[in-house]
C-alpha cells in the first residue's frame, strides 16, 4: 500500500505517513458500504440522532487529539483551532441530529404517501482548509438521513476524520457504516466519484476538481453535490458604516490564512469612500500577525504546502504587474519566518473587476479593493466572476442593504455583519457549486423521494 507523507506547513518539512488506499481497496469499501448500510437504513431516526450526538460529546472529551489532528498538516495557531475549526464542525453534529427529528419521512400528498427515504452509499470526498467541519458537514447528515458513508478526507489533512470515525464508533456506530479511505485524489477520489456502487457524491474543493467529479458522476447518473470555490464580494453602499464593514471583511481573509471559501476577498467601495476603506484595509491587514502555531501571538499561520504558497505568491506579483497597488504587504516571507509556508497578508487598490486578482480564487490573505459607482454598479461587479458561494453588504438603513442582499446571485449574504447561521442552507450559485449543505437542506440532499399512489376508494392520512 503506498503511503501520504504530511508535511509541517511551520516547519516544511515532513512529520509522518499514513497509507493510502488503492482503487482496488474502494471496489472493496463500496461492497461492505451497501451491505452495513442495509441495516442502518432501519434503524429509527432517532437513534441514528443519538448517535451523532454522543459523538459530538466524545469529541469534546478528545478536544486535544483534534487539536494535534488538525494543527499538524494545517499550521493553524494552536490556540485558535477550537474556535476556528471545533466549534462549528460538534455544533453542526448536534444540530443536525436536532433537526433529522423533525424531519417529515413520510407525508400524505393528495392520494400518494410522499416518502424520503435513505439515498444509499455515500462517497464524501473533503478538502484540507476546515477538515473536521467538512467531513461532518458531510458524514453527520447521510448518517442521520440513514445512509452508510465512505470518507475520503484531503491527501494533505487526513488524520482528524479518524478521529471523527473513533468516536462515532465509541457513540454507537455499527462498524462497516463510516469508513474513512484516506488517499489520493487521483487514485482514491477518482475511483469514488466514478464508481458504479456509489448512489451520491458529495464533494467540497476546488470548481476544476468538481467539475472532474461530477463527469465521473455523470457515467453512472450518480447524483453530484457539489460545494466549490468562491471569490466573493462584501459590498459597501455609500451610507455604510466603513470602519466596521471593512474590520468584517478583513477578518474573514485574514482568519485560517485566507483559506476559507467564503471570505470576502473583493471590498467593493463606493468611489468617495475609497481613501477611508484603504486606510481601514492596510491597518488590518498590517496589524495580523503570521506566526508558528505555538506562537500565542499569532493571528494566522502558515498556508497549506509550498504549492499554495507559490500560487498566492503567483497572484500578488501578476496583481502588481497588471497594474493593481500593494499598499500592504506583498511577495516574499514575513519577516523571520523564512522557514516553512508563509506569506504577508496583502491588500490591493486600485483594482479593475476584470483582473485575475479580482476574479480567481486566491486561497491566502489577499484583499483587493474595487471602487463602484453607487448600487446597481455594486450589484454588477459583485455578480460579474464566475461564482457565487457567499457575500456581504453594508448600509446605514438596513432596508436598503436587504434590497441590494436580494438581487445577489450568491448562496449566501451577510447584512450589516449578520453572523453566520449553521442551520440554513449553504452551497453556491453558478461555478460555486451543486446542491446544499447544513440544516434540514443539508439532510434532504441524502434521500430519495418515492411516491407511492393509493387506490382512491382508499382513505389516507
Ligand atoms: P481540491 O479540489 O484540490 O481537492 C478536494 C478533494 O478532492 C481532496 O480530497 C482531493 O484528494 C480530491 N480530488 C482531487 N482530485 C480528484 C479527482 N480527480 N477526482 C476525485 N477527487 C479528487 O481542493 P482543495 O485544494 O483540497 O481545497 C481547496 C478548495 O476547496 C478551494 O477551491 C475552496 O474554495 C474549496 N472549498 C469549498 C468549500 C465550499 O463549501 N464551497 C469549502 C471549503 C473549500
Amino acid at each position: 500500500m503506498a503511503g501520504l507523507t504530511l508535511v509541517d506547513p511551520c516547519a516544511g518539512e515532513p512529520f509522518a505517513e499514513v497509507p493510502a488506499v488503492s482503487a482496488a481497496d474502494v471496489d472493496a469499501a463500496v461492497a461492505a458500504a451497501a451491505k452495513a448500510g442495509t441495516d442502518w437504513s432501519r434503524v429509527p431516526i432517532a437513534e441514528r440522532a443519538g448517535v451523532l450526538r454522543r459523538a459530538a460529546d466524545e469529541l469534546d472529551r478528545r478536544r486535544a487529539d483534534l487539536v494535534e489532528a488538525i494543527t499538524m498538516p494545517l499550521g493553524l495557531p494552536r490556540r485558535l483551532v477550537p474556535g476556528v475549526q471545533l466549534a462549528s464542525a460538534l455544533g453542526t453534529l448536534r444540530s443536525t441530529a436536532e433537526l433529522a427529528e423533525r424531519m417529515a419521512e413520510e407525508e400524505v400528498v393528495g392520494n400518494s404517501y410522499v416518502r424520503r427515504e435513505p439515498a444509499g452509499v455515500v462517497a464524501a470526498i473533503t478538502p484540507w482548509n476546515y477538515p473536521l467541519m467538512q467531513s461532518v458537514n458531510k458524514v453527520a447528515p447521510a448518517l442521520v438521513a440513514g445512509c452508510p458513508v465512505l470518507l475520503k478526507p484531503s491527501e494533505l489533512t487526513p488524520l482528524d476524520a479518524f478521529v471523527l470515525a473513533e468516536a462515532l464508533a465509541v457513540a454507537g456506530l455499527p462498524e462497516g457504516v463510516l469508513r474513512v479511505l484516506p488517499g489520493t485524489g487521483r487514485e482514491a477520489g477518482r475511483a469514488l466519484a466514478g464508481h458504479p456502487g456509489v448512489d451520491v457524491v458529495s464533494f467540497t474543493g476546488s470548481t476544476e476538481v468538481g467539475r472532474q467529479v461530477a463527469a465521473l458522476a455523470a457515467a453512472t447518473v450518480t447524483r453530484a453535490l457539489l460545494e466549490l470555490g468562491g471569490k466573493s464580494a462584501s459590498i459597501l453602499l455609500d451610507d455604510a458604516d466603513v470602519a466596521a464593514a471593512v474590520a468584517h471583511c478583513a477578518r474573514t481573509v485574514i482568519v485560517n490564512s485566507g483559506q476559507t471559501c467564503t471570505a470576502l476577498t473583493r471590498l467593493l467601495v463606493p468611489r468617495s469612500r475609497l481613501a477611508e476603506a484603504e486606510e481601514c484595509a492596510v491597518a488590518a491587514l498590517s496589524a495580523a500577525r503570521p506566526g508558528h502555531r505555538d506562537d500565542p501571538a499569532a493571528d494566522l499561520g502558515p498556508v497549506i504546502s509550498a504549492r499554495q504558497r507559490d500560487t498566492v505568491e503567483g497572484h500578488i506579483l501578476a496583481g502588481t504587474a497588471a497594474g493593481a497597488r500593494p499598499i500592504t504587504g506583498g511577495p516574499g516571507a514575513p519577516e523571520g519566518l523564512d522557514r516553512g509556508f508563509y506569506v504577508r497578508p496583502t491588500v490591493f487598490t486600485g483594482v479593475d473587476p476584470r483582473m485575475a486578482i479580482a476574479q480567481q480564487e486566491i486561497f491566502g490573505p489577499v484583499l483587493v479593493i474595487i471602487a463602484h459607482d453607487g448600487d446597481d454598479d455594486a450589484v454588477r461587479i459583485a455578480d460579474g466572476t464566475p461564482y457565487g458561494l457567499s457575500g456581504a453588504v453594508w448600509s446605514g438603513d438596513v432596508q436598503r442593504a436587504l434590497r441590494v442582499a436580494r438581487r445577489l446571485r450568491t448562496g449566501q449574504v451577510s447584512v450589516n455583519g449578520g453572523p453566520f447561521n449553521p442551520v440554513a442552507p449553504f452551497g453556491g450559485y453558478k461555478q460555486s457549486g451543486i446542491g446544499r449543505e447544513k440544516g434540514l437542506y443539508g439532510i434532504e440532499e441524502f434521500t430519495e423521494l418515492k411516491a407511492i399512489q393509493m387506490p382512491l376508494s382508499e382513505e389516507i392520512s
